[in-house]
This record gives C-alpha cells, sequence and structure tokens, in this order.
C-alpha cells in the first residue's frame, strides 16, 4: 500500500511515521508513506497556497492551482484508489471504514488548513472526505496520521501476531475484554482465576463475556449492546432487533 500525504507541515507528520508500527511496514516494505510540502506547487514568489475568502469573513482559504498541481503530477505516476480529503464535516471515521481502505492499493489524503481548502477541490477532485470526530483541529494532520495508523496496522505482517488486529475493539461490534500481565498477585490485586487456568475453551468464553459485558456497559448504542447476544451469534443480524 502507498499513501500519499499532502500538507503544508510535513515536519508535523515525520514524528508519526518514524516510529514504532508504521516504521516497521515500511521497512518491512509493506507500506509505504510519502509526504508532499503543497508549498512546493505554490503559486508565485511567495510559493502561496491560501488567499483571502470570496465574500469576506476571517481566515484564509487553500486554493486550487497548488493542489491540483500537486494532485495531478502523482496521478501522472501512478492511479489512486482514493483522493481523501480529512475534514470535519466527512464521513465519520471507524473501524469498519479503516478495513475497507486497508484493502486498497494507493491513496492520497489532503490535509487542509486555516479555513480549510475552496469548495471546488472537493467538487471535482475529492473522492472522499473523512472527519476523525465531532471538533475541530487546526490542521488535517494529525488526522491523517490517525486514518493512516489504524489502516496501515491492518496490513497482513505489519502487527508480529496478525490475528491480534482482529480481537481488538470494533472489529466484531464489541469493545475488547480486560487484559492482563504478570504478576498475578500484586499487593492483593489479583488476576481473574480463569486466565490463570490453562484452560483454553473457558478463557475465550470469559472473555467473550467480559466483552459483551463491556459494550452494554460503555457503548450499548453498538450492536452487541442489544440483550439477545448470545455466543455464536451473528453481531449483523442482532443490529436492529
Ligand atoms: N472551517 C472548517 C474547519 C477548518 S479546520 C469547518 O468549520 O468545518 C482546518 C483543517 O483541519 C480542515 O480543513 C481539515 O483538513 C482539518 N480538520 C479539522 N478538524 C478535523 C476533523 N475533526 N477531522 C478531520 N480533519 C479535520
Amino acid at each position: 500500500m502507498r499513501v500519499d500525504i499532502i500538507t503544508v507541515l510535513p515536519g508535523l507528520l515525520e514524528g508519526p511515521f518514524s516510529h514504532s508500527i508504521l516504521k516497521r511496514a515500511e521497512e518491512k516494505g509493506l507500506a509505504e508513506v510519502r509526504l508532499h510540502d503543497l508549498r512546493k506547487y505554490g503559486i508565485g514568489k511567495q510559493k502561496s497556497v491560501d488567499d483571502y475568502a470570496f465574500g469576506g469573513g476571517a481566515g484564509m482559504v487553500m486554493m486550487v492551482e497548488p493542489i491540483i498541481r500537486c494532485i495531478s503530477d502523482l496521478k501522472d505516476q501512478r492511479d489512486y484508489d482514493e483522493v481523501i480529503y480529512m475534514s470535519p464535516d466527512g464521513e465519520r471515521f471507524t473501524q469498519s471504514m479503516a478495513n475497507g481502505l486497508s484493502l486498497k492499493q494507493n491513496l492520497i489524503i489532503l490535509c487542509g488548513h486555516y479555513k480549510g481548502v475552496d469548495e471546488r477541490v472537493r467538487e471535482h477532485l475529492i473522492t472522499r472526505e473523512i472527519s476523525i470526530g465531532d471538533y475541530v483541529l487546526s490542521g488535517g494532520e494529525l488526522a491523517a496520521a490517525v486514518v493512516t495508523d489504524a489502516v496501515i496496522r491492518l496490513l497482513p505482517g505489519v502487527l508480529n501476531d496478525e490475528t491480534s488486529a482482529l480481537t481488538d475493539s470494533y472489529q466484531d461490534g464489541l469493545l475488547a475484554p480486560p487484559v492482563y500481565t504478570r504478576p498475578a498477585d500484586y499487593a492483593g490485586w489479583k488476576v481473574p482465576e480463569v486466565l490463570l487456568s490453562g484452560h483454553a475453551a473457558k478463557i475465550e468464553s470469559w472473555r467473550f463475556e467480559q466483552s459483551v459485558r463491556r459494550t452494554r456497559e460503555r457503548r450499548p448504542d453498538l450492536p452487541a449492546g442489544t440483550p439477545t447476544l448470545e455466543k455464536g451469534d451473528n453481531i449483523e443480524d442482532k443490529k436492529d432487533k
């Protein structure tokens, strides 16, 4: 997978992509993340990328032309599955969107700044708009890092234990169960007995119960939060019941 991120602040993203799992994914050749400084495509001596809003009002707007130039440059080199714009009024980012995006080959992510981008960019160039939540950030970079991280960790081979992404929260409509590590007894704080039993089936069933309980308590809005759920039930079938 290749992710091309267009930004006016590439420095803001260098950190997240040079550490941990994202770095490992690059080293293993499973994912390539490239940062593109929009200013290189800016207009005039100043390399401007923004201008005043028509109609007045506070805040600058990112211009069409530098963005078109940058995206065209990238499209000349390869085909893209999606050209994503990070935006607080976009589709809310979820695990199932991350799953879907992890099946794509090439993605462009455009990070906005100031008041956002000229609407014509959104109308003519963008194929998808994603929000990471109902709040406003000062730029799209951190949101792009969130989306890229959530997607890249799903690529086969990126996590050491490939199954571990599947047992995380939201993968099956359930929150993850509690986890423990050594010591089994910390000054009287004990790990649940069942986890020390070595009995795989009992452990699996305990984890499932805990997941369901946690989901009902914390996220009754999720499909698995319905009281009718039994182990082995298809959660998708339970959604509207
Ligand atoms: N004027 C816009 C906000 C602009 S914030 C509005 O009110 O909707 C500047 C940039 O930060 C946006 O263009 C977008 O790229 C990014 N951004 C801000 N909040 C975001 C969020 N919740 N999700 C994704 N991107 C966001």
